[in-house]
C-alpha cells in the first residue's frame, strides 16, 4: 500500500488501536473511515448511530441476539484441531469453523444482528445488496426468521453467475431486483440499495454485508462479527491451553477477518495476518488485493484503500472466489496495517485451489474458496514457523463453489486420478 504517514502519526494510531479506542467519535480509524455521503443520507446514518448507541449493548438486545445465534444460527461454532494438516505442514493448525454456521458462512452473524436491530429501530422493510449472493441469502433467511419484508439488489451479471443463490433468496421470501446499471455487479448493486434506502430512510433499513461503507457500518459489522473471535479466543485457551502465535483470515470487505481479529488486537504477542485474493497476479485487474496494491481513496461512503488506476478510476477486480472480489476494504484493516498491528499477504487463485484440496483430503472439510485463501496463507506461515500455533478463520463452506471446482480441481482429477490421494495414508491391507 502506498501511504504517506509520519512515524509519529503511526505510533499515535498504534496506541489508539492497542487501547481499543477505534473508531473515534467521528467514525474514524485514524485517517480511515468516516462518512463521505450525500447530505440526504446524513440523518439516516445519524439515526442508525444513535440506535446502535441505545440498543446494541443493552442486556435485552444482547439476550435476544444471543438466543437467535444459539438456537437458530448454530453458535457457538466448533474450533477444530486440524491434526493431519498440522502433521503435514509442521505447525499446529486450528480452524474456527464458520462453515458450520447457518447458511454456510459467517455472514449470518451480521445479518441476524442487523435485522434484530432494524426491528428495534422500527423499520418496516429491509434492503440489502449482494455480490455472490451469500449476504443476500443470509439477509433473506434473517428477515424470514423475523417476519421482515426483504428486497435484495443484485447485479445482472452476478444473478446469472450465482443462479442457485437467487433461487434460495426467492424461496426465503425475498424480492431480488436485478441491477442493470454500472458494472452490473456488486458495486452497482450497493449504489442501487443506497438509492432505495435514501428514498424512504425512516421505514427502510439498509442491511450492509461487510465491514465497509460509511460510519457507523464498519463499527456495527465488527461488533456483530466479533463473536467469532471471542468464541475462538476462549476455545483456544480451553482446547489448546494457550493463545495462538498468529491469527489469520481471508479479507474481502473484511468482516470475517475483523470479527476474528478484534478480540486479539490487544494481545500484542499474537500476530495478526490477513490474506487477500492475489488472483492471477500483480497486474491491474488481475487480483482483488486492495491492501497489497491499492491507494487511499473514497468508495461507498468510506475513506479507505482502493484498487485504482493512475487517474483514480476504481478498478475491476479478479478472484476465483466471488466473495473476495471487491475493490476496496474495510477502513479498520487499513488502520491496522498503517499502525503496524496487522500485516496483509496475498494468496493466488492456484494456491487457494490447492488449499481446498489439501483441506478436503486431510480434514474432511470442503472450505469455501474465500476461506481457502486463509488456509493457503497458513501453509506458508507454517513453513517459516515450524512448531508454531496458528488460528485460521474458516469463514464458510465450499458447497456453493461446486461449479468452479468442477471446472478446475475436479477436471484435473479426471485427467490425473492419482492426484486425488496425495497426502493420504496408504490403505491398510487386511
Ligand atoms: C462473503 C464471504 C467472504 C468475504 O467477506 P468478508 O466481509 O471479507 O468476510 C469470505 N468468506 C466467505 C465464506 C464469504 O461468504
Amino acid at each position: 500500500m502506498m501511504l504517506d504517514m509520519a512515524q509519529a502519526d503511526r505510533e499515535r494510531l498504534l496506541a489508539e488501536v492497542l487501547a481499543g479506542r477505534l473508531p473515534d467519535a467521528r467514525g474514524r480509524f485514524g485517517p480511515f473511515g468516516g462518512r463521505y455521503v450525500p447530505e440526504t443520507l446524513i440523518p439516516a446514518l445519524e439515526r442508525l448511530e444513535q440506535g446502535i448507541r441505545e440498543q446494541l449493548h443493552r442486556e435485552d438486545f444482547q439476550a435476544a441476539l444471543g438466543s437467535e445465534l444459539r438456537t437458530w444460527a448454530g453458535r457457538p461454532t466448533a474450533l477444530t484441531h486440524a491434526a493431519r494438516l498440522s502433521a503435514r505442514w509442521g505447525a499446529d493448525i486450528w480452524l474456527k469453523r464458520e462453515d458450520l454456521a447457518h447458511t454456510g458462512a459467517h455472514k449470518i452473524n451480521n445479518a441476524i444482528g442487523q435485522a434484530l436491530l432494524a426491528m428495534r429501530l422500527g423499520a418496516q422493510r429491509i434492503v440489502a445488496e449482494t455480490g455472490a449472493g451469500q449476504h443476500g441469502v443470509a439477509s433473506a433467511a434473517a428477515c424470514a426468521r423475523l417476519g421482515l419484508p426483504c428486497t435484495v439488489y443484485m447485479g445482472e451479471v452476478d444473478m446469472e453467475r450465482q443462479a442457485p443463490n437467487v433461487g434460495r433468496m426467492r424461496l426465503l421470501g425475498t424480492t431480488v431486483i436485478p441491477v442493470k446499471s454500472g458494472d452490473r455487479t456488486l458495486r452497482a448493486a450497493i449504489d442501487e440499495a443506497i438509492r432505495d434506502w435514501v428514498s424512504d430512510p425512516l421505514n427502510t433499513y439498509y442491511l450492509l454485508g461487510s465491514a465497509i461503507g460509511p460510519h457507523p457500518y464498519p463499527y456495527l459489522v465488527r461488533e456483530l462479527q466479533a463473536v467469532i473471535g471471542r468464541e475462538a479466543r476462549a476455545q483456544m485457551l480451553e482446547q489448546a491451553g494457550a493463545l495462538p502465535d498468529a491469527v489469520m483470515a481471508c479479507v474481502g470487505g473484511g468482516s470475517n477477518s475483523i470479527g476474528l481479529f478484534h478480540p486479539f488486537v490487544t494481545d500484542s504477542a499474537v500476530d495478526i495476518i490477513g490474506i487477500e485474493a492475489g488472483g492471477r497476479g500483480a497486474g491491474l485487474g488481475e487480483n482483488a488485493a486492495t491492501l497489497a496494491f491499492g491507494r487511499p481513496g473514497v468508495l461507498h461512503g468510506c475513506y479507505s484503500i482502493l484498487l485504482q488506476d493512475a487517474h483514480g478510476q476504481v478498478q475491476e477486480t479478479h478472484s476465483i472466489s466471488a466473495g473476495l472480489d471487491y475493490s476496496s476494504v474495510g477502513p479498520e484493516h487499513a488502520a491496522l496495517l498503517a499502525a503496524g498491528r496487522a500485516r496483509y499477504e496475498v494468496a493466488s487463485d492456484d494456491e487457494a485451489l490447492a488449499a481446498v484440496k489439501e483441506c478436503c483430503e486431510s480434514e474432511g472439510i470442503l472450505p469455501a474458496l474465500e476461506s481457502a485463501h486463509a488456509i493457503a496463507g497458513a501453509k506458508r506461515w507454517a513453513a517459516s514457523h515450524r512448531g508454531g500455533r496458528i488460528l485460521v478463520g474458516l469463514s464458510g463452506r465450499g458447497d456453493k463453489d461446486m461449479s468452479t471446482l468442477q471446472q478446475t480441481l475436479i477436471a484435473r482429477l479426471d485427467r490425473d486420478p492419482s492426484g486425488a490421494t496425495e497426502g493420504r495414508r496408504s490403505p491398510v491391507s487386511s
